[in-house]
């Protein structure tokens, strides 16, 4: 298969951990006979520095023309100053809008390994934990109108059947390759717009007879995830309880430096990116953790190609590695062998068989 990618490093470690997920992506090319071809693109601060503009027409244009986007992160102190239009985050609203990409998911894994990192009991997550949250990217209270009024602010959520259609199919096609159990979270006993969010699920939900699906509230959600995390399979929700319940729930895993994402439209292309930011304080110094973007490209993989066996190879590699006892300094604990950025690196490639 030949892929073309967009490459957008960014700003901090961005270009560090980039780097790693492309040797891995080589060498699993190399592995089953792909052909990977990459194009480097400008976002974030590095992007205002060289253009003047955190997105420059010339990589939107890019990444559309490209079958997915690989991005490290963006952002920085340097840029903290600058108007708030000009922000270098505007980047990364600017190509999840520009790429209509509004399906986010987030897987939250707790490899057994990195135990130790989890800050729950470790009898509750007995057995690891692999919760996938769907979130919706491109609706609700985030780009819904808002305003001030006299000495009062307010902001809109609002959905459209068809948005919570699409995001609810994304969610159960998921569902489906996993194990088709879906838990949807609302606040349909205050919000008009959970009410319209429930009943669409359920809609959906007819055509995917084989998925368990139940509905939350999202205050009782975010205690569940505290209390009994292993209940969850898929997490479908919209994009500002995603928001804080994807982030909940990275937290369980203790490991920022572990975990993927993906933006996905409705075909196959998505834009995959590590959670973390750019880690200003340790950019350049070979001590970031590539993990999550080695995995995020793995995601790629999986889901923008359908290369499953490749995707697994990655993951399997990966966990392979922290068997091994290779850890970069934000996931060592003593006994263990620090490493770098380019040894993890180097450890992964070793792996993927
Ligand atoms: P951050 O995720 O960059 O860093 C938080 C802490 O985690 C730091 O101590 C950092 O060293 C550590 N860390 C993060 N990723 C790591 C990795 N891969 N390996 C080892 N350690 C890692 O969050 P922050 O400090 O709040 O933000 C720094 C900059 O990143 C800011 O400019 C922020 O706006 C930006 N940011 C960008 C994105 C993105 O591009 N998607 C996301 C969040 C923050």
């Amino acid at each position: 298969m030949k892929i073309r990618l967009a490459l957008i490093p960014g700003d901090g470690i961005g270009p560090d951990i980039v780097k790693e997920a492309v040797r891995v992506l080589d060498k699993t090319a190399d592995i089953y006979g792909h052909e990977f071809e990459y194009r480097t693109l400008l976002a974030g601060g590095c992007a205002i520095d060289r253009t003047g503009e955190p997105l420059p027409a010339e990589t939107l244009e890019c990444a559309k023309e490209s079958d997915a986007v690989l991005l490290g992160a963006v952002g920085g102190p340097k840029w903290d100053n600058v108007p708030s239009s000009l922000r270098p985050e505007k980047a990364l609203l600017g190509l999840r809008g520009g790429l209509g990409l509004f399906c986010n998911l987030r897987p939250a894994m707790l490899y057994d390994e990195l135990a130790g990192a989890c800050p729950l009991r470790s009898e509750l997550v007995e057995g690891g934990l692999n919760v996938m949250v769907v979130r919706e990217l491109t609706g609700g209270i985030y780009f819904g109108e808002r305003g001030r009024d006299g000495d009062s602010a307010y902001d809109t959520m609002r959905y459209s059947k068809g948005e919570v259609e699409r995001i609810a199919r994304k969610a159960f096609e998921i569902a489906m390759k996993r194990n088709k159990k879906l838990t949807s979270v609302d606040k349909a006993n205050i919000l008009e717009s959970s009410r319209l969010w429930r009943a669409t699920v359920d809609e959906v939900a007819a055509d995917y007879p084989e998925v368990a699906v139940n509905h939350l509230y999202v205050d009782n959600a975010a205690m569940q995830l505290v209390r009994n995390p292993k209940q969850f399979d898929v997490i479908l929700t919209e994009n500002m309880f995603g928001d804080i319940l994807s982030d909940e729930a990275s937290m369980i895993t203790g490991s920022i430096g572990m975990l993927p994402s993906a933006s996905l439209r409705s075909d196959s292309f998505g834009m995959y990116e590590p959670i973390h930011g750019s880690a200003p304080d340790i950019a350049g110094q070979n001590k970031a953790n590539p993990l999550a973007t080695i995995l995020s490209a793995a995601m790629m993989l999986r889901y923008s190609f359908s290369l499953t066996k490749e995707a697994d190879a990655i993951e399997k590699a990966v966990e392979d590695t922290l068997r091994q006892g290779w850890r970069t300094a934000d996931i060592y604990t003593e006994g263990c062998r620090l490493c770098g950025t380019v040894e993890m690196g180097d450890a992964v490639i070793s792996n993927i068989k």
